[in-house]
């Protein structure tokens, strides 16, 4: 019997986790099986434990348990506490080990697949929900020139950015007018319902790179926005996403697999 992983979610019909792990199991010749794992909203933990009774050795957790996975962790990382919130649950024998492998996806994705460095960027963050929130420690930890997080409720992106040490600024979206960035990450959610986050013009700097971490879309209304000021470097989620599921089956088999062939198959699959 190979070792059982799954993704936990509500949907995750849509979820791209199985074929990606299935690619590096193949890749690293892990003996693993990986399946989606369909939790009612209200009954994150009773599938989870029945996943675990059956003998499953981890879950990815998405959409929308990370915060319940969080709680129900025995075990937390540094990263699973800096994000409040868990996408990596690893079963070691009575123990449950949480994890959060977002932040370390993003800036893999940046540094690795894009060549972009975060030291020393000036970086604007979009959005202070969860999202935003899991990427924030490890961009610090690159020890930026300037982090500053925009939100529509300045007072989220306030309190986010006092949760952590280090200088983070918060503000509003028409307070950035005048300013500029070298690396400008969408973290909110507007792209899912095609609105743009009301970002003021001249806000991306010559050179900059516009991020958005929503993925599946052709174009979303910020990389088009960043397209017209002239912004030459767009680029979507799904490298994060490939990033976070390495570091996922990293701490689970303990091996690092190589993301940039299934980053194109998964570009290929979907241009
Ligand atoms: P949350 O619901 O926790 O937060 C949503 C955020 O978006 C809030 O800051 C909200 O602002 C803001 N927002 C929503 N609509 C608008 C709008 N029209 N204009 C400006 N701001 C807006 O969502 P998450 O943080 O969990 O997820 C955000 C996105 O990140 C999703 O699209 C998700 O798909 C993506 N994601 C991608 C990953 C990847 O691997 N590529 C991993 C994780 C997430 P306010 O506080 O004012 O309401």
């Amino acid at each position: 019997m190979p070792d059982r992983y799954a993704v936990i979610g509500n949907p995750v019909a849509h979820s791209k986790s199985p074929q990606i792990h299935a690619e590096f199991a193949h890749q690293t010749g892990q003996d693993l099986a990986y399946e989606r794992l369909l939790a009612p909203t209200d009954a994150f933990i009773a599938t989870a434990n029945a996943f675990r009774a059956g003998g499953g050795r981890g879950l990815n957790v998405t959409l929308p348990f990370k915060g319940e996975a969080f709680r129900y962790a025995g075990r937390l990382s540094e990263s699973a506490r800096a994000a409040q919130a868990v996408n990596t649950l690893k079963f070691e024998g009575d123990a449950t080990v949480g994890d959060n492998t977002d932040g370390a996806g993003l800036v893999n994705d940046l540094e690795r697949n894009l060549g972009r460095a975060v030291a020393g960027a000036r970086v604007l963050l979009l959005g202070a929900g969860g999202a935003a929130r899991g990427v924030i420690r490890p961009l610090i930890e690159r020890q930026p020139a300037q982090l500053v997080i925009a939100n529509r409720t300045l007072a989220k992106a306030q309190l986010l950015a006092q949760s952590f040490r280090g200088g983070i600024e918060a503000s509003a979206y028409a307070a950035l007018a005048g300013r500029q960035f070298d690396l400008v990450v969408n973290a909110t959610s507007a792209s899912l319902t095609g609105e743009l986050p009301p970002l003021p013009p001249g806000v991306f700097a010559r050179g900059a790179l516009a991020y958005d971490m929503m993925y599946g879309m052709d174009e979303t209304p910020f990389l088009a926005f960043a397209r017209a000021e002239g912004t030459a470097t767009l680029a979507d989620g799904l490298g994060m996403l490939v990033e976070q599921a390495a570091e996922s089956f990293f701490i689970w088999r303990g091996v690092r697999p190589d993301t940039a062939p299934v980053l194109k198959l998964l570009r290929q699959a979907t241009a």
